[in-house]
């Protein structure tokens, strides 16, 4: 096959431009920034997590307040009837025995009472800063996900300009090239990956490996217009400089 050295020097262009192209779609599934979003809404999600448990807790804590503030109450009310029995005058000794005994049983369990509503009291409070903590810690990286998905787009976005303007001259790269090579490219980057590649210090520019001395005399010896393969790799194996060089 024979392609003139113009369609060589622009064959090299539509490989760099591929080489670029794959290049971006690498750094665009590898985004740094992406990787920071995803971290940030695995943390969002464990602390709102946290966040559930600690309600929960708070909850429970509640209703044993409510539980032992009821208890408290019932235990006062008959306190006060037992009191004002002993205060009217009109028990007999053996009630009066009675009543003693009860309010004394009745103070006990109230006392107790009490102590055991203070601590869940305390624990109430306890539960509560770590609630007003992690609820900070919340909000805090809520607010850090709406500047790391900003960021994550920016980042899209400036891939995606690179992106079109690569695939715009691609298009005009592809239109200047005879069909017929660009049909071998095509076939070859559909086989390995890499269609072309410039023969540089005895290697091949496609898979980097070095020729062999017969092969690269005989590649040196081939006319310009002579469209040679990499015998390692299949490529297209270009001796032309790119545009620019
Ligand atoms: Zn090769």
């Amino acid at each position: 096959m024979k392609a003139e050295v113009a369609q060589q020097i622009s064959l090299l262009e539509l490989a760099e431009i591929d080489a670029e192209l794959s290049r971006l779609a690498h750094q665009c599934a590898h985004l740094p920034e992406q990787q920071r979003l995803e971290q940030l809404h695995a943390d969002e999600r464990s602390a709102a997590d946290r966040l559930a448990v600690l309600g929960i807790a708070v909850e429970d804590v509640d209703a044993e307040v409510a539980r032992l503030e009821s208890e408290v109450d019932s235990v006062r009310k008959r306190e006060d009837r037992d009191r004002g029995l002993l205060d009217s005058g009109s028990v007999n000794p053996k009630q009066l025995e009675e009543l003693s005994h009860e309010l004394d049983t009745l103070e006990r369990r109230q006392a107790s009472l009490e102590d055991s509503l203070l601590d869940v009291m305390e624990r109430r409070e306890q539960l509560a800063t770590e609630q007003a903590g992690e609820l900070a810690i919340v909000e805090d990286l809520r607010r850090e996900l709406v500047s790391a998905e900003q960021a994550r787009d920016q980042a899209r976005d400036e891939i995606e300009q690179v992106r079109i303007g690569r695939v715009a001259r691609r298009a005009a790269v592809v239109s200047e090239l005879d069909a017929a090579l660009v049909t071998v490219y095509d076939r070859q980057v559909a086989s390995t990956g890499i269609g072309a590649g410039r023969l540089a210090g005895g290697r091949c520019g496609a898979c980097r490996i070095e020729l062999d001395r017969g092969e690269v005399a005989r590649i040196t010896a081939a006319p310009d217009d002579e469209v040679l393969r990499c015998s390692e790799c299949g490529a297209i194996l270009l001796r032309v400089r790119g545009r620019g060089e």
